[in-house]
């Protein structure tokens, strides 16, 4: 009998079915994706250049630039997640030696000056403490001290809880000529924000937290004075993958016939579609006005607990996912494992800097429902019963 040349044998674990289990994710995303949205991601595939295929990529353009107030012609969905729209906006934005300020008061913004540095940027940090925001003081400092081409700013700050007031600060970088970069992931279709009105050059957001798509697909923007930054670059961005020049081209925006820059994830791009479309029907404000009040309930809930919010303002707290001190002599893991096993509830710790200082609740999109709220209260008030007597 001949002999096999196969030295790795067929791996039992995925000669078993595929297993899923069911869990109410109130984490800071991903979210839960409504059954309307996974089955536009099960639809049968077409090829990628298909007119079917770009009109729908059309449709998500129409529906990004609704989510973000903004006419911008150069908008589009990137092939990845929240990350790579960030990779993208930088790497296209700053050549080696520009300047670019970004501030920090969690971990995005710590990852901002990570991939900035890998560009060559002059990076400089404008720093809070971790639950409190920036003010146009704070900010107009940095600028006159530091001159940078770009300022970042992230507008939901997932690991701590805070939402970054952002009036004021288009005008205010414009006016020391410097372009306004925005992340919104966390807070996109949450809270409100209006790309065009507010002076934002480049806007970001993810498709896994109040859209409810899986995530793999990111949403971004530019403005006329982002892309003339990007048209005056003397130097190729430093990924193909990202150029903004390709993909401008490839989602129909620079007005030339569409060439073939990469093979799209095109069942992403119909949840992604069909994402969009479901907050285009709720209407933007009333999702807002939504996760206002959820979030509300919800502090006022934790309050009842004997639980201490993390952000003490109540205008800077981040109406999608809600901040909680680690309740003094509990173990945060255990909270969060009590959730999980007892309540098939996923919440999350800290992240970054806030680790194991927070616990964090998200609340978005179809998750953000008052129901909701009573089921992970329940069982936060359960797990605080049932870990004490393991208190460190
Ligand atoms: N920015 C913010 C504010 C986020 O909350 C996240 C995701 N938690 C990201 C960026 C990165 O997104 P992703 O995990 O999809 O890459």
């Amino acid at each position: 009998m001949a002999t096999s040349p196969l030295r790795i044998q067929p791996p039992q674990r995925l000669l078993r079915p595929l297993a899923v289990p069911e869990r109410l994710l109130l984490g800071p995303g991903p979210s839960n994706v409504p059954s309307r949205i996974l089955a536009a991601g099960s639809q049968q595939l077409l090829g990628h250049m298909h007119p079917e295929v770009l009109q729908i990529m059309d449709e998500i353009k129409t529906g990004i630039q609704y989510a973000f107030q903004t006419q911008n012609r150069l908008t589009l969905a990137i092939s990845g997640t929240g990350h790579c729209a960030m990779e993208a906006a930088l790497l296209n934005l700053l050549e080696p030696g520009d300047t670019v300020l970004v501030t920090i008061n969690g971990i995005w913004g710590q990852r901002a000056v990570d991939v900035s540095r890998r560009l060559g940027a002059n990076v400089h940090e404008l720093l809070k403490p971790l639950g409190e925001y920036f003010t146009p003081w704070d900010i107009e400092k940095g600028v006159v001290q530091h001159k940078p081409s770009v300022l970042f700013v992230t507008h939901g700050e997932s690991s701590t809880g805070v939402l970054q007031p952002l009036e004021g600060l288009g005008e205010l970088c414009h006016r020391h000529g410097c372009l306004l970069l925005v992340d919104a992931v966390a807070s996109l279709g949450g809270a409100p924000i209006f790309m065009d009105q507010q002076g934002i050059d480049v806007l970001y957001s993810g498709s896994q937290k109040v859209l409810n798509v899986p995530p793999g697909s990111a949403l971004i923007s530019f403005s006329e004075r982002a892309r003339e930054k990007m048209l005056r670059r003397k130097t190729k961005p430093s990924s193909f993958y990202l150029d903004m020049g390709w993909l401008a081209n490839y989602w129909g925006c620079d007005r030339e016939p569409r060439r073939y820059h990469h093979t799209a994830p095109i069942n992403s791009f119909f949840s992604l579609r069909e994402g969009l479309a479901m907050l285009a029907e709720m209407g933007l404000e009333s999702s807002w006005e939504r996760h206002r009040a959820n979030c509300v309930q919800l502090c006022q809930g934790l309050c009842n607990l004997g639980l201490e919010l993390f952000v003490k303002e109540e205008k800077a707290r981040l109406p999608t996912i809600t901040t909680v001190r680690v309740p003094e002599g509990y173990d945060w893991k255990e909270i969060i494992s009590f959730l999980m096993d007892n309540h098939a509830i996923e919440i999350a710790g800290g992240l970054g800097p806030s680790l194991g200082k927070v616990l964090r609740i998200g609340l978005m999109g179809c998750n953000s429902t008052s129901c909701n709220v009573d089921r992970v209260l329940h069982a936060l008030q359960d797990a605080l019963g049932h870990c004490r007597h393991s208190r460190l």
